[in-house]
């Protein structure tokens, strides 16, 4: 007898694996494009790597985090007490909901946010409260609005996945301001770091001024990690406190700790990173405009633009090669998400597009 509420979650559907498409259209694994999942088209840094050959002899150990927290202690001027690693960043997630969320309590959510709050939420028992977008995006005075006596976390994406939208900090810290004090705020800022530098706000110093405010990140993105899985949450020592309570020992293991150490001390290779990213933001942007495509204003890794018979499209594109993901299921059945990719691999999806329209 499974609980109900677990029986009545979506299944996660994630982007389709390069081995699975070659399989299916007989075309050879390395002529795939796959811009589906806001991968680092740069694969990952040198240095992370060169750290993984030497933790390979580590592995008979139990996973030490010292090291990556007291990395991440350094990097964000926090206490290693205030620090939470997760098995990917959707694993602090889930320990969030499950510290704070249950049967006959809520979670507030924003229409077109990412798939994984909802997991997080209903999976515990607790009721998701929908709040419509407003232009594709949080809408922060209506979500504020929908808070009630029995809620406990709301979830924000900054920017958010699937529609790239960003949240300016000056209503962001509002909205921090007007949510009352037993209402957890969960930040998720796992594409913090494509933001252009003069843009961004130290975030990280609001945590001060807010104990209710949980920052989560990811190694999966500009650090070019995401299969090996590790993310953080930065809190209060005491919500960090009743997150490790809840966390499995040694969720994080030996490869994507040393990785991710690594990751965070190769400032060259997340400039570079940067820097194709914005490069190829633009390239796609024209291309789809050239198309007559219109898009989301886009603030992450990712562009996401409406097609007529989005379904048909992808299937063409899947027929060429080329894999972006379908967001039907974000409740988006028009649009499609592209990641951006290299010069040559957005070069691809742009031709490939234009023969799919
Ligand atoms: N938050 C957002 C908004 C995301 O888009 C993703 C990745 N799809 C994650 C969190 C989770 O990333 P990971 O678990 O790989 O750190």
């Amino acid at each position: 007898q499974a609980l109900p509420y677990v029986r009545a979650i979506s299944p996660y559907l994630p982007g389709k694996p390069i081995t699975e498409l070659a399989r299916e259209m007989g075309i050879p694994v390395d002529k795939i494009v796959k811009l589906a999942s806001n991968e680092n088209p740069l694969g990952m840094s040198p240095k992370a790597k060169a750290a993984l050959a030497k933790a390979v002899d580590s592995l008979e150990r139990y996973p030490d985090d010292f090291d990556l927290k007291k990395a991440l202690a350094n990097h964000t001027g926090l206490g290693t007490e205030r620090i939470v690693l997760g098995n990917g960043s959707n694993d602090v997630l889930d320990l969030v909901a499950r510290v704070f969320l249950a049967p006959g309590r809520s979670a507030v959510f924003a229409q077109h946010a990412f798939a994984v709050y909802p997991l997080a939420t209903l999976s515990t028992g607790a009721e998701l409260i929908v709040v419509p977008a407003k232009d594709f995006g949080h809408d922060l005075d209506a979500m504020r609005a929908a808070i009630r006596p029995d809620t406990r976390i709301v979830w924000v994406a900054n920017p958010n996945n699937p529609t790239g939208t960003f949240l300016p900090y000056p209503q962001l810290k509002a909205f921090l301001q007007a949510v009352p004090d037993d209402v957890i705020v969960v930040l998720d800022e796992a594409y913090n770091e494509y933001l252009p530098p003069a843009e961004r706000v130290d975030t990280v110093a609001w945590l001060a001024e807010f104990p209710n405010l949980v920052i989560t990140r990811s190694f999966s993105k500009i650090y070019g990690l995401a299969g090996l899985r590790i993310g953080y949450a930065l809190a209060s020592a005491e919500i960090a406190d009743l997150m490790n309570r809840v966390r499995q020992p040694f969720n994080c293991n030996n490869l994507a700790l040393a990785a991710a150490v690594a990751a965070l001390d190769d400032h060259e290779f997340v400039a570079q990173s940067y820097v194709l990213n914005r490069n190829g933001m633009e390239m796609i942007i024209a291309g789809l405009k050239r198309l007559g495509l219109s898009h989301i204003p886009a603030h992450g890794n990712f562009v996401t633009f409406k097609v007529m018979d989005a379904a048909g499209v992808n299937q063409r594109l899947l027929k060429q090669g080329v894999i972006v993901r379908p967001i039907g299921g974000y409740g988006m059945p028009d649009w499609l998400r592209v990641t951006i990719g290299t010069e040559a691999e957005n070069l691809r999806f742009l031709e490939a597009l234009e023969k799919a329209l």
